[in-house]
């Protein structure tokens, strides 16, 4: 891994463009042997953008259903789709944070490491440094030991390299927010047990276990001496992370390979939290990915989900996040292949590969506004081995907006129904002064149409009036950041002024 030094308080993005341009460079330019198929296929488009339609009713119902499912699950353990997972940070930063902290953050695509120097009010991030790598696919289906092997020794090998920016108080131990993007327990600030994995994970031997402990032993094994602080979810870290700097965010979303959203909750609205004391606030993790209801599904979704490895779960998170929208085109394009010689006599063994076309790729071919749609064409041979004809690249991007369109705004319909249901239990508290829904992800940060239709659904359920009050706002820091301040808020050495 190779150290990336960025000394402003923002990393910056870690996400390339969605163009892939290596890709497009090398491409071969085309034979135009391809039979029309355009009036044939139509019939097929119109009845996908008619079963994937999400009129205003349709998101205000979304909304709603969402609203009601946090309720439920904040009524009673197990009582909704949405698990409702206390975070057990009460403490949000406050820019007073002191000191050298690492972060860790497990996605679904990506593995990285940060560290940072805190310098409290006045200077605030001293410095960063960041790297990222790709989690190896066979990782995914393999044992506990070798995926949390794999994540101490990035760790151990990051470490190595630290710079003379950061300077660790004699006596301590380098501490660590560790950002775990799957379904946890949360026991304590510091430890918690994974429910499941998602996102095409199934590796043996974590469920039912604590993954900080986890950890801890992979990093025993290596003789790496660092100390877990806080274990957090990645849309708490967000949450956190944009805090430090604008205090009105109250709610943060991710949008990347999976998706998930968290708030700050009042503790006195927490019905199945008994035994503690009724004042102050909390973060809740809704674990929204696993909503279900009203959403307008095809038989495309049907069929991707009963082919994956957790069938019947993560109905919203298969809807809306990027591991599935290029995978769900995929799907419909193959159909369009095969009933109506969409890509003429192409062979469609490529196009017939699970998960061959990612998203990634349909972000590539939206941003194509040439008239004979060149790049559409390249990606289409190059990623699912087709060739295609002007007019059967330009159903191609059709099919493409009509999914992401549809992924967009319900996903808005969420962050509305999370917006509604605190508005409900206090007037004003949201729609009556500036608030802020902080935004994280690699799809919301590089498909702009996802973020336009987004934004659009917003708009629409809030209407103007209270739309002017919500700002949806990337968050640039990320997670990353956001759980080192959270490994600072609970360091076991005060390092930090309170
Ligand atoms: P994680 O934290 O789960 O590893 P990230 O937030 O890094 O995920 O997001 C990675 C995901 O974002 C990819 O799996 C892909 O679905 C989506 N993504 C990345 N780049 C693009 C892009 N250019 N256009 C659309 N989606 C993208
Ligand atoms: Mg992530």
């Amino acid at each position: 891994m190779s150290v990336t030094a960025a000394t402003s308080p923002s990393v910056g993005s870690f996400h390339p463009s969605c163009r892939r341009s290596t890709r497009l460079a090398a491409l071969p330019r085309f034979r135009m042997s391809v039979r029309s198929a355009a009036v044939s296929v139509t019939p097929l488009v119109t009845e996908l953008r008619k079963d994937c339609t999400t009129p205003l009713p349709l998101l205000r119902h979304v909304a709603d259903a969402m609203a009601a499912d946090m309720r439920a699950g904040l009524a009673v353990e197990g009582g909704s789709d949405l698990k409702m997972i206390l975070s057990y940070v009460d403490s949000l930063p406050t820019g007073n944070e002191k000191g050298l902290f690492y972060a860790l953050d497990l996605g679904g695509t990506n593995f990285r490491v940060l560290r940072v120097q805190l310098g409290g009010k006045e200077e605030r991030v001293i410095a960063t440094e960041f790297d990222q790598v790709p989690i190896p696919k066979d990782l995914m289906f393999g044992t506990s030991e070798e995926l949390f092997d794999f994540i101490a020794s990035g760790l151990a090998q990051f470490a190595q390299n630290e710079g003379n920016k950061f300077h660790l108080p004699t006596g301590t131990k380098r501490e660590i927010g560790f950002t775990f993007s799957f379904p946890v327990k949360q026991t304590a600030v510091d430890s918690g047990i994974l429910i499941k994995w998602t996102k095409g994970f199934s590796v043996s031997g974590t469920a039912g276990r604590d993954v900080v402990a986890c950890l801890n032993e992979a990093m025993e094994r290596l003789g790496l001496d660092m100390r877990v602080s806080a274990l957090v979810n990645d849309t708490v870290g967000t949450l956190a992370g944009a805090r430090y700097w604008d205090d009105d965010v109250m709610v943060a979303v991710i949008l990347g390979t999976g998706t998930n959203a968290c708030y700050v909750e009042r503790v006195d609205a927490i019905p199945k939290l008994q035994d503690h004391a009724s004042s102050g606030s909390t973060i809740i993790n809704t674990e929204w990915g696993a909503f279900s209801k009203g959403l307008p599904l095809t038989e495309f979704d049907r069929d991707m989900d009963a082919a994956s490895i957790n069938p019947g779960e993560q109905i919203f998170e298969k809807t809306i996040s990027g591991m599935y929208l290029g995978e769900i085109v995929r799907r419909v394009l193959l159909k369009m292949a095969e009933a109506d010689a969409l890509f003429g006599d192409s062979i469609l063994e490529k196009l017939s590969t699970p998960f061959v076309l990612g998203t990634p790729d349909l972000c590539a071919m939206q941003q194509d506004t040439s008239d004979d749609l060149q790049d559409v064409g390249s990606i289409l041979y190059n990623v699912a081995g087709v060739e295609s004809n002007p007019s059967a690249r330009k159903i191609v991007v059709e099919v493409c907006d009509t999914i992401v369109k549809r992924g967009g705004r319900l996903a808005g319909a969420g962050i509305v129904g999370i917006l509604q249901k605190m508005e409900e239990d206090s007037k004003g508290v949201i729609f009556g002064k500036r608030t802020v829904v902080a935004m994280d992800g690699g799809l919301y940060e590089n498909y702009p149409q996802y973020r336009t239709y987004l934004s659009e659904a917003v708009t629409e359920l809030l209407g103007d009036d209270s739309a002017k009050n919500v700002v949806i706002e990337h968050s640039k820091d990320g997670s990353g950041i956001g759980a080192a301040l959270l490994a600072a808020a609970n360091s076991k050495y005060h390092s930090h002024d309170s």
